[in-house]
């Protein structure tokens, strides 16, 4: 059986979930994208092969593990990533860093883990995207608007016809910025407001993780939210005593207004302002 599950988003939309993190497969009328691509972890050629009934690209948002792993799968593609989050790709998403992250998760979940059905690592080259990059599939439209902070080079993605936002890992419900890769509060600060003028046109915002999507709100919440660490107003939480990083609002008993209610950042303490990257 199959691990992954698709369902429909929209006419256009196809969500593909597997175990800790969900992708996305978009059509035109005259060519499809799939947007990440999960972890590498069992055949996902013939689920998007299936699916799609155009030629199609692949586009990464960033380059992390659970989220570019499988691309070797699609070595025959175009691949897209921006040329910010390259050096990162190389780093993190070989074969067996994939394979001890997704064997913790699978045992953290008492599922079975077969370490023969990891892909091994893209060895391929990208095409680079740039900030308000626009793709046509055909009546149908994308534009890429980068949002720096979770990595270098993450994109968010407009569908435009749909009013949906892709905000991904780049602004969700939490933001981490506790990656070795990944900038500080204060470019997040900065980077998030980029966004506003979208929201005019989006109902909702589509994520990758922790139930797949969640409200425009998520996007002013998470601004406010980074503005309070940088003034050191956050609840500063501590999971273990030994962590090295913080999380900005704590779930119960938070002191911060209910603005930010929908969001949370993990970060580094250590990592706050730019000068600290
Ligand atoms: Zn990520």
């Amino acid at each position: 059986m199959s691990i992954y599950k698709a369902e429909k988003v929209t006419k256009n939309i196809t969500r593909i979930i597997m175990p800790y993190v969900c992708f996305y497969y978009v059509e035109g009328t005259e060519r499809g994208l799939l947007i990440d691509n999960g972890w590498g972890y069992d055949d996902l050629r013939p689920v998007i092969d299936e699916i799609a009934t155009k030629e199609y690209d692949v586009l990464l948002t960033h380059g992390h593990p659970d989220h570019a792993g499988a691309t070797n799968q699609f070595s025959d593609k175009r691949v897209y990533l921006n040329h910010k989050d390259q050096k990162m790709f190389d780093r993190s998403c070989s074969e067996p860093t994939r394979r001890f992250l997704l064997k913790n998760h699978f045992e953290k979940h008492a599922m079975d883990f077969d370490r023969d059905l990891m892909s091994p690592i893209y060895q391929g080259g990208f095409t680079d995207l740039s900030d308000g990059q626009v793709f046509d599939l055909g009546s149908y439209t994308l534009e890429l608007i980068e949002v720096p902070g979770h990595t270098p080079g993450i994109m968010t993605v407009l569908f435009k016809e749909n009013r949906l936002l892709l905000a991904g890992d780049a602004c969700f419900n939490p933001i981490s910025l506790n990656n070795q890769s990944s900038l500080s509060v204060e470019s997040l600060y900065e980077s998030i407001p980029k966004l506003f003028p979208y929201l005019r046109d989006v109902d909702l915002v589509l994520t990758n993780h922790n139930g797949y999507d969640a409200p425009i709100d998520v996007v002013y919440a998470s601004h406010y939210l980074a503005g309070e660490i940088l003034k050191g107003n956050d609840d500063k939480v501590r999971i273990k005593e030994d962590s090295n990083w913080l999380i900005a609002r704590h779930k119960d008993q938070s002191k911060l207004s209910d603005i930010a209610e929908t969001a949370n950042i993990y970060y580094y303490p250590h990592r706050i302002y730019k000068s600290e990257e």
